[in-house]
């Protein structure tokens, strides 16, 4: 079953002013949806990163990809990875995320572009079996995936622009109680049962109060985890980790708390010396298999925040899930701005990874149903879980309308990277810039 056309989709999605340690969400996130079609005439679709980067890495492989049988995509892995680890000979520096938001990291551009073609013929190779896809990963350890309440610190307004504004659904979020109500108001939507906050934006005093009062409004019984993208030193990491013990207990974590495993397993020793034994995730320090056994020996990592739009697709997810398994670390997975083909996608992966205790992350909530490009809209969630549908591949079809019109937005656009840190510069501090640690 070889693939005959690939069909690259830029698209733009109205997003929320949402905060994090890099700075400010943009009006409009940028996608890329990809459909492949085989020359049996099966469809098969992903989503991915948006913007000149992940288009020209695509368009790069045409190449390969066209005459490509959907079942053999072991080729195109083996020289992905060859390339990778050449251009890693002259590189500087780390495959690690400190410095670049998920998809701009050049290292991992390689796993990136394969993920999005894996994706594809997986959903390929489903339609033609009549197989969901995660069937294809050796079969499910769950039929129903749960995903956690991602807060995020936020200025008011809903995303968009002019015409396209959008209704700002969850209000301004800059304090612990508007935090209590946007955990509520989602929670109250699509039944999440664990909780995670995006922080490193105000004083981590603030956060701390944020964690807190989350505790006090929604008990013990919902996990609570705290992400400030590496923007404290070690010593605060340590502080926060002691005034939120019995808060990030019970299934919780610290997550990449400060930049970098070295800093990490010090924060660690320094908490596990007094007892404290909260667990620290990451998807920023360890973002490649071959940050693990750096990460383990530190004990800097206990669980690791996979994501196949960047790790290499849905079976790199499973081999991740098996391998940390085998080290006694966890899984879960990470997020970006995305629409439900990329929800599918995260679904079946998580379904077919028996490792997988935590809940995922989703930026779900954060989008609209004016913006859901598959046919029958926004994607349901049950007590917090999308269950894997009984329909062959992902499960997902594209609704083109909906493609063209957000390809329309796209072209409009005047950027085509996610630049958190000028928007940050436009809209709230002309002075803006990306310190770490910043406190
Ligand atoms: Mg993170």
């Amino acid at each position: 079953m070889r693939i005959v056309s690939l069909k690259l989709f830029p698209i733009a999605i109205a997003d929320p002013p949402i905060r994090s340690s890099y700075g400010l969400h943009a009006p409009y996130a940028i996608r890329t949806i990809v459909e492949i079609e085989t020359d049996e005439g099966i469809k098969g679709i992903s989503e991915t990163y948006g913007g000149e980067g992940p288009m020209a890495q695509l368009e790069a492989a045409r190449d390969q990809i066209i005459g490509m049988d959907v079942m053999q995509r072991m080729g195109l892995w083996l020289d992905f990875e060859k390339r990778a680890a050449e251009e890693a000979k002259g590189a500087a520096g780390d495959r690690s995320q400190t410095w670049h938001v998920p998809g701009e990291n050049p290292m991992d551009r390689h796993t990136r572009t394969f993920a999005a073609v894996e994706i594809a013929c997986l959903d390929a190779m489903g339609k033609a079996l009549n197989k969901p896809a995660c069937d294809l990963l050796g079969g499910r350890a769950r039929d129903a995936v749960p995903f956690s309440a991602y807060l995020f610190y936020k200025h008011a307004g809903g995303g968009g622009l002019g015409d396209d504004e959008r209704e700002d659904e969850y209000g301004e979020g800059l304090t612990p109680e508007a935090m209590v109500r946007q955990a509520r108001q989602m929670i109250d939507f699509y039944g999440f049962e664990e909780i995670k906050l995006k922080g490193g934006v105000l004083d981590p005093d603030e956060e701390i109060e944020t964690i807190k009062a989350l505790r006090r409004a929604f008990g013990p019984k919902v996990p609570l985890r705290i992400d400030p993208n590496c923007a404290w030193s070690v010593d605060t990491s340590v502080k926060v980790g002691e005034s939120l013990v019995e808060e990030l207990s019970d299934g919780g974590y610290l997550e990449d708390p400060c930049a970098g495993l070295d800093g990490m397993g010090e924060v660690r020793r320094r908490l596990l010396a007094q007892g404290i034994p909260t667990p620290f995730a990451s998807n920023v320090a360890v973002t490649h298999f071959r940050h693990i056994p750096e990460a383990y020996k530190l004990d800097a990592v206990q669980i690791v925040l996979s994501d196949p739009h960047y790790w290499g697709g849905l079976r790199a997810q499973t081999l991740l899930d098996h391998f940390c398994g085998v080290l006694g670390m966890g899984v879960s997975m990470h997020s970006n701005n995305h629409l439900g083909v990329s929800l599918m996608a995260m679904s079946h992966a998580a379904a077919a990874c028996p490792n997988l205790h935590y809940a995922c992350d989703t930026h779900y909530p954060w989008q609209t149903e004016r913006d859901e490009v598959v046919v029958g809209g926004r994607i349901k969630f049950e007590k917090g879980c999308v269950r894997i549908p009984d329909k062959p591949g992902l499960g997902v079809e594209l609704d083109y309308d909906q493609v063209a019109r957000l390809g329309e937005r796209y072209a409009k656009l005047p950027y085509r990277k996610r630049d958190d840190e000028a928007e940050m510069r436009k809209r709230v501090d002309p002075n803006w810039k990306r310190v770490l640690p910043r406190w």
